[in-house]
């Protein structure tokens, strides 16, 4: 009988499996009260720095984040007096988040504060910084063990790029064969075409913007550029690419994924280890596994993130969680057999988390994206529970929150950081054991202690999945995990034979208030309390 059992069964059960596990320490048999304070693993497990490509990532958006020189911008400077918060490089210190991964924002020359219309690919916008600063910042962070990638703008340049600039002068003067054939221009204004060349009886394509004209990414000359922008980046050090925008690579001129493969395939030629992770925003599943197959190691699961995705939807009623992400999951290995998933819940496109869900909903949405198979996207912010109530851009991209009590003077578009930080900023988060601050730092060190997390297979356990819990096996070489999520407000029983000599490897508590509640496992028989995630271990 795996499932749940009735409360008094379960009573009986669990006093007749403490009454025979006579090996229990002393502390963990006595009261109820002494059980609450049994010790978590998570805190005495050793945690081995990641070396390959399965990461903890946290988004950083420069302008928002830590502002060194008091422009009221962020800087890349600001964040390498930042790293020892985002990682001290010693994964057991336990008084920094601990990701080992950074994507940063564009960092490029802009004329934009979100630097998405680039106008020089080979520099730093002086607003964040200089090239000395950017080969500080990754040095800093490989000293730690922390990857470095960046936003790279492949699908349209800024309009005041040299080579746009160029072609649009050429185009006036009638000549087509010269620099305008890196852009795409048309006589005729339609829907792909919709920006006129002043001067001119021709129209060009800027799918996001005017100011955002597309490339022509199948000409060859287009293309020999971004292969020196992309060595350029990589000799630096950077380790791989967040690519913007992928799903518009497709257009009049270009097969996307073609584009796409021949992107991967050059940087991979040149770095072996190139990490790439695109955006493709869709919820055509085709569309993803078309993407998957050309290569590319991850595309962001946007399907299962933001508001009515499916973490969100598995926060309030789990039932089918674990069968749709086994499936999906499944279903981008079978397109590409070292695919991995990228799960996040926001990012600078998105509402503020915190604006969305209640705190306890916080959690334990941090543990369903974070304790499933994959690479994991933390946006700055949200592991402190950021809150901000416009609905354009800039209030998604607001100032960092170090001190709740010190506001930083940092301002995106002119908006600043007042009453974002409900839950208290870095500061007063990082002593409280109980704050969102400090499940994500848990989940992250979770899943550098269970290697299997993020690089195996997942295995629903339908036994577990009702509208209450859901439940996973992910094996990986051998060696097996178990994870369980608890989301309702109903304390479980749970008979755990499905793993041969389970072993409790760690939990998280959404749950306000429930603190000193823990889940316990006693031979075979796991409590696991209201709004909690437990990961077990397969001990052979
Ligand atoms: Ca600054
Ligand atoms: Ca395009």
């Amino acid at each position: 009988m795996k499932k749940l059992l009735a409360i008094l069964l379960a009573v009986a059960m669990l006093t007749s499996v403490l009454a025979a596990c006579g090996d229990k320490s002393s502390e963990q048999k006595g009261s109820s009260d002494s059980k609450s304070t049994a010790a978590d693993p998570v805190e005495s497990l050793t945690a081995e720095k990641s070396t390959d490509k399965y990461r903890s990532y946290y988004q950083v958006w420069i302008g928002a984040f830590n502002d060194s020189n008091d422009d009221k911008i962020g800087d890349i400077p600001g964040i390498i007096e930042k790293l020892d918060y985002i990682n001290d490089g010693d994964p057991n210190s336990g008084d920094d988040l601990g990701a080992d991964g950074i994507w940063l924002s564009p960092m490029m020359p802009s004329s934009t504060y979100h630097k998405y219309n680039v106008e020089d690919y080979y520099n730093i916008d002086p607003d964040f910084g200089t090239l000395d600063d950017f080969d500080k910042l990754l040095k800093e962070c490989h000293d730690r063990g922390v990857v470095v990638i960046i936003d790279l703008v492949v699908n349209h340049a800024g309009a005041d790029h040299e080579y746009f600039q160029k072609a649009c002068d050429e185009i006036r003067a009638g000549k087509t064969d010269g620099y305008a054939k890196y852009f795409n221009f048309s006589k005729t204004q339609d829907a792909v075409y919709q920006h006129p060349v002043s001067g001119s009886d021709y129209y060009y394509q800027g799918d996001f913007w005017d100011q955002m004209p597309d490339w022509n990414l199948s000409y060859d000359g287009t293309r020999k550029y971004f292969e020196d922008v992309v060595k350029f980046w990589l000799d630096r050090g950077v380790d791989g690419f967040r690519l913007d925008a992928v799903k518009y690579f497709d257009d009049d001129n270009t097969d996307g994924p073609e584009f796409m493969k021949w992107f991967y395939d050059m940087a991979k030629g040149y770095k072996e280890d190139v990490y790439m992770v695109g955006e493709d925003w869709t919820d055509v599943n085709s569309d993803i596994y078309e993407m998957y197959e050309t290569g590319i190691d991850s595309l962001f699961n946007f399907k299962f993130a933001n508001n009515g995705g499916e973490y969100m939807t598995a926060a309030s009623a789990i039932g089918e969680f674990a069968k749709k992400l086994q499936k999906y999951d499944n279903n981008i290995k079978e397109h590409n057999e070292n695919a991995i998933n990228a799960n996040f819940l926001t990012n600078h496109d998105m509402n503020r988390l915190g604006s969305m869900v209640y705190e306890d909903e916080n959690k334990q949405l941090a543990a369903l994206y974070m304790l499933s198979p994959g690479n994991s996207f933390t946006y700055y912010g949200e592991e402190i529970g950021i809150e901000t109530e416009g609905q354009d851009d800039k209030y998604k991209r607001t100032a960092m929150v170090w001190d709740s009590d010190n506001l930083p003077e940092i301002l995106t578009e002119g908006v600043g950081a007042e009453d974002t930080a409900p839950l208290g900023g870095v500061k007063q988060q990082l002593d409280d054991e109980n704050s969102l601050f400090n499940t994500y730092r848990k989940l992250i060190k979770i899943r550098m202690q269970n290697p299997e997390i993020a690089r195996g297979n997942i295995t629903e356990l339908a036994s577990f999945n009702d509208s209450d819990c859901a439940g996973y096996i992910i094996d990986y070489n051998g060696s097996r995990v178990m994870i369980i999520h608890n989301v309702s407000d109903n304390d479980k029983e749970l008979t755990i034979d499905m793993i041969d000599s389970p072993e409790l490897r760690g939990w998280t508590v959404a749950k306000e208030k429930s603190a000193g509640i823990s889940a316990e496992l006693d031979g075979t028989t796991l409590k696991l309390p209201a709004k909690t995630s437990v990961v077990l271990k397969e001990n052979k």
